[in-house]
């Protein structure tokens, strides 16, 4: 060992490792320890090593003896372990700031509410607004997270049919316009033929243009702009989403769409988040067979993101057309409406909504008094909790069902579990409908207004 080049046998940063071998073994003292060493293809490698000094049968020092091994791929592995940790870590301290910032400004809404003079409707409706927007902004970070673990276990699956560009495109803007008008942008958006029909799940991608419109409106200064483009080949459409912000350095092009990646410095933004709209967004382009790709000309020079998907072949599965009605009609008076829920609040304040629109409401607080309402009151609908101590939803509703009053009824459970796997369960129970909380009131309303007539 003593005539080995040192120098360039350890690695510059291990010098202690082989100062301390060399005491070793000039001391013959027992040694132990790990360094980056030159392996015979001259890359680094790790190894353990220890040595112990030999002592023959008179007891006399006559050298060293030891092991080394190679524990490259440990370390390695262990790298990545403190990575992935690393990344949680972060991840939950960013997923706790953002579910955190929008708590604030309810609370405040709630203490504004409470000590408002009587008769101050602006004020109300003020905060209102702030306690809507504020809970939309936490069941999209919530519906995000799910569908993130979703797609880690393998479980998000399409419904796929024939869908409309056009339709997606408008129920996206739908979703994405409260954040717009927020921040006084201006959206054009190209007419779009209604020739343009793809095949696929109109959820899902009505979900990967609202995240581009939604960060298009995030990361633009108010007043920005924001283009949709629609351009379309023989077999495919392209969908390019153009604004006017804050640009994406070249380096983070291709990382943006990685699960938890943001641009350092993004999320200081009062409407950050929490960096997995992107990566959702990908996968659900991918599993349209489709692509994304973005293009900036640089910090402060706005972004283009374009979707290229397979436009459906005339003769493609004719399933139904998941068009979206937007005609908004009144709620026809007098529906009677049972809404079924141990959450007091929960209840009454659907109840409240519902009467206000022109139903007849009667809640009730466990399911066992359910059965007796639903029998008296004879609802038109029911909108039913699934978790509820004694009687459960589910059993509710399949003893609604054996009734005869119960048979044509209009069930709908409201539930916090929205996987695929819940809604077959609620199916079979006898539900019509799965409404996920915190339940979309447009959606009530919508169902209650297409209730069949009856008397
Ligand atoms: P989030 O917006 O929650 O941080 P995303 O996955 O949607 O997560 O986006 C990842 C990152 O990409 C953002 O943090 C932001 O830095 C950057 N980004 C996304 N869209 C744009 C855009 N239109 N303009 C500038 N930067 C963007």
């Amino acid at each position: 060992a003593a005539d080995l080049d040192w120098e360039s046998f350890v690695h510059p940063e291990d010098v202690a490792y082989r100062e301390a071998l060399l005491t070793a073994l000039r001391e013959r003292t027992p040694f132990e320890g790990r360094a980056r060493v030159r392996s015979a293809d001259g890359s680094w490698r790790w190894i353990a090593a220890s040595a112990r000094p030999r002592v023959d049968a008179l007891g006399r020092q006559v050298g060293m003896i030891g092991v080394s091994a190679d524990i490259t791929d440990q370390i390695a592995a262990s790298q990545l372990e403190q990575e992935a940790a690393r990344q949680k870590d972060t991840f939950i301290a960013v997923l706790a700031h953002e579910l955190r910032n929008p708590l604030a400004p309810i609370r405040t809404a709630v203490g504004v509410m409470r000590s408002a003079p009587a008769g101050e409707r602006d004020l109300l409706e003020q905060c209102r607004d702030i306690i809507d927007r504020q809970v939309t902004q936490m069941s999209r970070l919530l519906d995000d997270l799910l569908d993130v673990s979703r797609l880690s276990h393998g479980k998000l699956s399409l419904q796929r049919g024939r869908v409309r560009v056009r339709t997606v495109l408008a129920s996206a803007v739908e979703t994405v316009r409260p954040a717009i008008d927020d921040k006084r942008h201006t959206l054009l958006v190209d007419p779009v033929d209604e020739a343009l029909v793809l095949d696929g799940d109109a959820a899902r991608l009505t979900q990967v243009f609202a995240n581009l419109l939604h960060n298009a409106a995030k990361y633009t200064n108010p007043c920005g702009r924001i283009d949709v483009r629609v351009t379309s080949g023989a077999d495919r459409v392209t969908v390019s989403v153009r604004d006017t912000g804050i640009g994406i350095p070249p380096a983070m092009r291709e990382r943006i769409f990685d699960l938890f990646s943001q641009v350092e410095g993004a999320h200081d933004r009062a409407d950050g988040g929490l960096g997995i709209g992107l990566g959702l967004t990908r996968r659900l382009v991918d599993m349209h067979d489709g692509t994304i790709t973005v293009e900036s000309a640089g910090v402060g020079h706005g972004s283009v993101f374009s979707v290229t998907l397979p436009l459906a072949g005339p003769g493609a599965s004719e399933g139904r057309d998941a068009a979206i009605d937007d005609s908004r009609v009144a709620v026809p008076d007098g529906r009677r409406v049972l809404i079924v829920d141990d959450n007091v609040d929960a209840a009454d304040m659907l109840a409240t909504l519902l009467d206000i629109h022109g139903c007849e409401v009667r809640t009730s607080y466990d399911g066992r008094h359910a059965l007796v309402e639903a029998a008296g009151f004879r609802p038109h609908l029911v909108l039913l909790d699934l978790g509820m101590p004694g009687l459960d939803g589910q059993t509710v509703c399949r003893r609604l069902r054996a009734e005869p009053h119960g048979a044509g009824m209009v069930i709908a459970a409201v539930t916090g579990w929205g996987q695929d796997e819940d809604r077959r369960r609620t199916r079979d129970a006898g539900f019509d409908y799965h409404l996920v909380k915190p339940v979309d009131l447009d959606a009530v309303v919508a169902l209650v207004r297409g209730l069949p007539a009856r008397p």
